[in-house]
């Protein structure tokens, strides 16, 4: 665009005089204020004034007035001419908006030379004008387009200012929150942020002001018009603006909802168990260990409702069967949870509940029985069993959650195991966890033993029974023992159930057999032929359909006489499985073993059933022989047990014979058989061999 210079002058001498000496140019010319305003508005194109101040009409002073006060002429200079003598002049028109002068009479060679300048600098200014144009239009196009929310706002000194005009906010940040740009300058953005996160980010803002940080980040959450929210991840940094004393400040958003909500997915899942949607043990073990962080101001217990028995079900119905089980139980004991108390799924049937500011030990076992009465009727229709442990957590154990949920564990545990109903109910005390590390350590040597045959750790002693009539041995019976080096000998009533109860006692009872049918068989090479061996078997054994084939097999690999070998089972075995039991034993007697119900007298029988039952002896058990020593003969009922037992056709062995007075009774009502410390304790297979040869005189 070609620029043009107004030579404004009333005289019209002057006029000619610059029109020539600028004749380069294009010049046009005004004869006064009034004039020249009329040219200036008509032609944009005017870039230059060379201005008269003294003029008819409208003076050089109010052209100059009028080009200051507005905008449309901002991009216009002036020169103004004056006479040598107008300093005030000159200096009133540099401070109405003049940037130069130029003396009258003119001087023809510096008027041409500042009008170069002049026109120099104009030129520069409207590229430089036209540069910034360009950066600010750039600018609006990436603030604009940015993907990212981006609000930049000069605030005012006050602090707590949220809101203000002058901000500027992109069409991203609009659409993340939803909202106009002149909405949220209206509410200001403490309004549209979420309640939650208001306090921590007007603290980040407030340091960011007060200069004590120089920026910030954090998640937070806005709300949206129509209630939605919003997560962003916002971060809020100062800027230093050139030439503004001001601190405005910008703050970048991006919408992180999507993310959030994976990340809650997650934290879902990672809390709660998926099935019944209880909280699970990660979840448990974070709030017992933050609850203790925050130190012991209330009492806090744990009371674990262990269903581990439901296992048994799956094998028997199917997973999705327990499955449901487990997520009914859910619901029933979800009815119990308060705002002391928070229930979770710890393990697969395991529940667990945090109880929080109860009075005593009092109120926790009363909860626990209220508990135990309302599950007591699922277990009875399911035939399980269950128990509840109770821990109170104190600051020691508080402090290690995992030995904690191990001591649930194990309170839980032996709940089961305790009271003779459905669902027991047990606390902690260290002793229980003594007993089950020693359990823990049986168990381990149990394994070991079943999967290594060479192992002497477990092995058998032999207790003589001897026939009363001819008071010769007839047999012994094989009573195993374990011994590990750390316990020392562990009794076979303690071993013995850890290994039903892992199911170990099946490899076990393996060993057990297989020594017993050794020492049969060297006894029978030894000419001890008539001598036979009894062996305890639990029904856990004997309820596993291979038993007779695997027990037929070893017989004949040991290459002894079945007729030799006693089964000893207990009558409370018999008595819950009766149908299955008695169809197997008939299976044992038919190929010759004998069977004998041990410790008759202790569980419930049914003598009715006996008659029918496939056994041949009863072995009546040590707490009857044991009345022998205070009771009156006729008030001993253990005569009417021995008759009984002849007129079903059973022989009768009596345990744990003591004392001559014992066996004498025993001798005049007729009994068959004893055994007991009054002959000998249960020997090893040497010494009962060398107390055979002794006792028999052989
Ligand atoms: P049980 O079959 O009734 O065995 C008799 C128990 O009484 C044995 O205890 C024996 O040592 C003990 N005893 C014998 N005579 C006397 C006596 O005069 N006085 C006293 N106080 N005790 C006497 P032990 O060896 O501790 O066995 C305990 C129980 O463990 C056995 O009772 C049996 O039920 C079970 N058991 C032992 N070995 C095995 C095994 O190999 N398999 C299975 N399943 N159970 C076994
Ligand atoms: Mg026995
Ligand atoms: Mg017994």
């Amino acid at each position: 665009m070609s620029m043009k210079i107004l030579v404004v002058d009333d005289s019209a001498t002057d006029r000619v005089l610059i029109e020539r000496i600028l004749s380069e140019y294009d010049v046009l010319t005004a004869c006064d204020g009034v004039d020249a305003m009329k040219q200036i508005d008509a032609n944009n194109e005017i870039g230059l004034i060379i201005l008269d101040l003294n003029m008819p009409r409208m003076n050089g002073f109010e052209v100059l007035k009028v080009l200051k006060s507005e905008e449309k002429y901002e991009g216009i200079r002036t020169i103004i001419l004056t006479n040598y003598d107008e300093l005030d002049n000159e200096i009133k028109g540099l401070e109405l908006g003049a940037v130069d002068y130029i003396r009258k009479p003119i001087h023809l060679a510096s008027l041409k030379t500042r009008v170069g300048i002049h026109l120099e600098l104009i030129k520069i200014q409207r590229r430089l004008e036209q540069k910034l144009v360009e950066q600010r239009s750039t600018f609006d196009t990436i603030f604009n387009q940015a993907p990212i929310g981006i609000s930049i706002s000069y605030s005012s000194d006050s602090s707590d200012a949220i809101s203000d005009v002058d901000t500027q906010i992109n069409s991203m940040f609009e659409q993340i929150a939803g909202r106009t740009k002149e909405e949220m300058i209206e509410l200001g953005w403490a309004n549209i942020t979420h309640p939650e996160d208001l306090e921590k980010d007007l603290e980040y803002y407030r340091k960011l002001k007060s200069g004590e940080i120089e920026s910030y980040a954090m998640e937070k959450r806005f709300v949206r018009p129509d209630g939605s929210i919003v997560w962003v991840e916002m971060t809020v940094a100062s800027l230093k603006l050139m030439g503004e004393s001001e601190i405005a400040h910008i703050a970048l958003l991006k919408d992180i909802t999507r993310r959030k909500a994976i990340e809650e997915n997650l934290k879902y899942s990672y809390e709660h168990d998926s099935w019944t949607g209880l909280y699970n043990r990660n979840y448990m073990e974070n709030l017992l260990e933050s609850d203790s962080r925050r130190g012991f101001h209330e009492k806090r217990a744990v009371v674990s409702i262990n269903l581990s028995a439901m296992q048994s079900l799956t094998t028997t119905y199917g997973f999705h069967y327990t499955q449901e089980l487990n997520k009914k139980i859910a619901d029933i004991l979800g009815q119990y949870c308060n705002g002391g108390r928070v229930l979770f799924n710890i393990y697969e049937n395991r529940f667990a509940f945090y109880i929080k500011g109860y009075e005593d030990k009092n109120e926790l076992t009363e909860f626990s029985e209220e508990i135990a009465k309302t599950l007591e009727p699922l277990l009875i229709t399911e035939r399980i069993s269950g128990g509840i442990g109770i821990v109170e957590i104190d600051e020691e154990n508080g402090r290690d959650v995992d030995g904690l949920l191990k001591k649930l564990l194990i309170t839980s545990e032996r709940a089961i195991d305790i009271d003779n109903r459905e669902i027991g109910i047990c606390f902690y005390d260290a002793a229980i966890e003594e007993q089950m590390v020693r359990e823990q350590e049986i168990k381990r040597a149990l394994t070991e033993i079943a999967a290594d045959e060479s192992y002497s750790r477990l092995f058998l002693q032999y207790q003589p029974i001897i026939e009363l009539k001819t008071d010769v041995i007839i047999g012994f019976e094989a009573l195993s023992r374990l011994n590990i080096d750390k316990l020392g000998l562990i009794p076979p009533l303690e071993f013995i159930p850890i290994a039903e109860k892992t199911k170990l006692i099946v490899p076990i009872g393996r060993r057990i057999m297989l020594q017993a049918f050794r020492f049969l068989k060297r006894l029978n090479d030894l000419g001890y032929s008539s001598i036979g061996v009894s062996i305890n078997v639990s029904a856990i054994q004997i309820l596993r359909d291979d038993f007779t084939s695997s027990l037929f097999r070893m017989i004949e690999d040991a290459r002894v006489h079945p007729e030799k070998i006693c089964i000893e089972i207990t009558e409370s075995v018999v008595a819950s499985n009766y149908e299955e039991m008695n169809r197997i034993l008939g299976k044992l007697s038919d190929s010759g073993i004998h069977i004998a119900i041990d410790d008759f007298g202790t569980g419930y029988s049914s003598l009715a059933r006996e008659r029918d039952l496939n056994v041949n002896c009863l072995k009546i058990d040590k707490s009857f022989i044991n009345r022998l020593m205070y009771l009156k003969s006729e008030e001993a009922i253990t005569s009417d047990i021995i008759s009984m037992a002849h007129k079903l056709g059973h022989c009768v062995v009596a345990e744990g014979v003591e004392y001559q007075k014992q066996r004498e009774y025993l001798e005049r009502w007729g009994c068959d058989k004893i055994q007991g410390y009054l002959i000998s304790k249960p020997l090893n297979e040497e010494a009962a061999i060398e107390f055979l040869k002794t006792y028999n005189h052989w």
